[in-house]
């Protein structure tokens, strides 16, 4: 018998005044696996991230992690016991406490064990001196990386990131890409990435979900759907990569 995937979503449907936003959406994403939900602006993406957070509820279908479910339209399991790391653009570091004190925030350990963390943290994004400075005296692109860190402390078998490079000059943006996905893919993270830019996807993903209107309407390998677009609108979609 297989293992059951790390997140899954089974035919998950959000309503807001009448309207679907989130229409019959059903993925898999296995450990390490990065899944990215592509699709214009309006289209259902966050909506979709903030049901899997569980800080928003589906009106109909599931969402199961490992297999167990997390939440159908009667259980809810709370956001702060999904073991679930979230990313978001506007997502900031708090700026009262230190570095070291925001990548330590959603420990649980002791003292000595979560500083040992936070020191291993820090090393790995490259910032091994940065603990006892504060947010504000960072650069847009370290405190994306201390973001990174805190998310990634508690060691979340699953994180989900809206849009997170997205506040981030060009330049800075292809390496903290770079930094973020080799951190995610040894730690075996299962990710579910939502971008409006194809180029990111492209870039990022092991499988692209194309949404339009709350629904996915092509799912699978980035340059099977670049090569093979369902229809005119995904093939015009992708025609501004250069
Ligand atoms: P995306 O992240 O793809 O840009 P969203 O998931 O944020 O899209 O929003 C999808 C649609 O749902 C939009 O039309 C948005 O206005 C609507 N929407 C999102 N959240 C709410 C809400 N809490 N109440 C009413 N409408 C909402
Ligand atoms: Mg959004």
């Amino acid at each position: 018998m297989t293992a059951p995937p790390r997140l899954e979503l089974r035919h998950v449907s959000r309503r807001f005044g009448g309207v679907n936003v989130v229409d019959d959406v059903s993925l898999t994403i296995a450990p390490g696996q990065v899944t990215c939900l592509l699709g214009p602006s309006g289209c259902g993406k966050s909506t979709t991230l903030r049901i899997v957070a569980g800080v928003d509820r589906q009106d109909s279908g599931e969402v199961r992690v490992d297999g167990l479910l997390l939440s159908d339209d009667t259980r809810h399991v709370p956001p702060e016991e999904r073991g679930i790391g979230l990313m978001f653009q506007d997502f900031a570091l708090f700026p009262h406490l230190s570095v070291a004190e925001n990548v330590a925030f959603g420990l649980r350990g002791t003292r000595a064990r979560n500083a040992a963390r936070v020191a291993e943290l820090l090393e790995r994004v490259n910032l091994p001196d940065f603990g006892s400075k504060y947010p504000h005296q960072l650069s847009g692109g370290e405190q994306q990386r201390v973001a990174l860190a805190r998310a990634l402390a508690p060691r979340p078998r699953i994180m989900l990131m809206d849009e997170p490079f997205s506040g981030l000059d060009e330049r800075l943006r292809d390496e903290i890409r770079d930094a973020t996905l080799d951190l995610l893919k040894e730690a075996g993270t299962a990710v579910l990435l939502v971008t409006h830019e194809p180029d990111e996807a492209m870039r990022m993903a092991d499988e692209i979900a194309l949404m339009r209107h709350g629904r996915i309407v092509q799912q699978g390998a980035p340059y099977n759907i670049y090569n093979n677009p369902v229809d005119r609108a995904a093939a015009g979609f992708f025609s501004d990569i250069n």
